[in-house]
């Protein structure tokens, strides 16, 4: 078990970071990350870093997982939002404390299963899983309120442009070497805004899928 303690160090450094929506801080607080590693780094699991969940593939830095959801929250009430980039189903977990309805997509197999397995043991029923590229989006479940992604494509696909709701966000890190975070907010039918929240490090979104 965790003590209360170490829990807590976490949450008093995401403030330190900026966070400042209470709602996340409290799901972060509560929420078991060690269940989303390997036992054998554990110890490690309420610092905040990212850390390896093989396949070359990371869990998210809490604070990362903290801000995107954050600044997702600050558009209102989601009922549908679409994630890509399922990994570990951690910000996924997050996610489901928040929001009515996830869609996740995770182009790795294995970490799908993974994730699927611990959401469901976390007795979290408001997520579907898909294994499949997610470049392309779920265009069968959209549009979506949010969306929000956890691999950098060098440019944002049109898709998941197309899949906003009219007032919906998308969050989003884009380039290669160096990556930025964006906001995009669909204003209108056709309208769309665009804005840098910072500087980001994430893996990069890979086309296809694999068993
Ligand atoms: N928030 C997740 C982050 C996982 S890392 C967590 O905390 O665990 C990003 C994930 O995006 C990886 O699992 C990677 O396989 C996945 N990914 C990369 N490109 C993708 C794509 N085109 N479609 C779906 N998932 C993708």
């Amino acid at each position: 078990m965790t003590s209360r303690r170490t829990r807590d160090r976490l949450i008093n450094r995401l403030v330190d970071s900026g966070i400042e929506d209470q709602r996340v801080l409290e799901v972060i607080r509560q929420m078991p990350r060690h269940l989303f590693i390997d036992e054998a780094l554990s110890h490690k699991a309420y610092e905040d870093t990212a850390l390896p969940i093989g396949y070359n593939q990371t869990i998210s830095q809490p604070y990362t997982v903290a801000k995107m959801t954050e600044t997702l929250l600050d558009g209102g009430e989601l009922n549908r939002v679409l994630e890509i980039g399922t990994g570990s189903g951690y910000q996924t977990a997050v996610l489901s404390c928040l929001v009515k309805k996830i869609f996740s997509v995770e182009r790795i197999q294995p970490l799908q299963e993974k994730a699927r397995a611990r959401i469901k043991r976390l007795k979290m029923h408001n997520v579907q899983f898909k294994h499949a590229d997610g470049g392309f989006g779920w265009p069968e479940k959209g549009p979506f309120d949010g969306i929000i992604c956890a691999a950098a494509p060098e440019e944002i696909p049109p898709e998941l442009f197309e899949q906003m709701a009219v007032g919906g966000r998308l969050i989003i890190p884009v380039g290669g070497k160096a990556q930025e975070l964006r906001l995009v907010i669909r204003q209108s039918e056709t309208e769309y805004t665009q804005s840098v929240l910072e500087e980001a490090k994430f893996v990069p979104m890979l086309s296809g899928s694999i068993k």
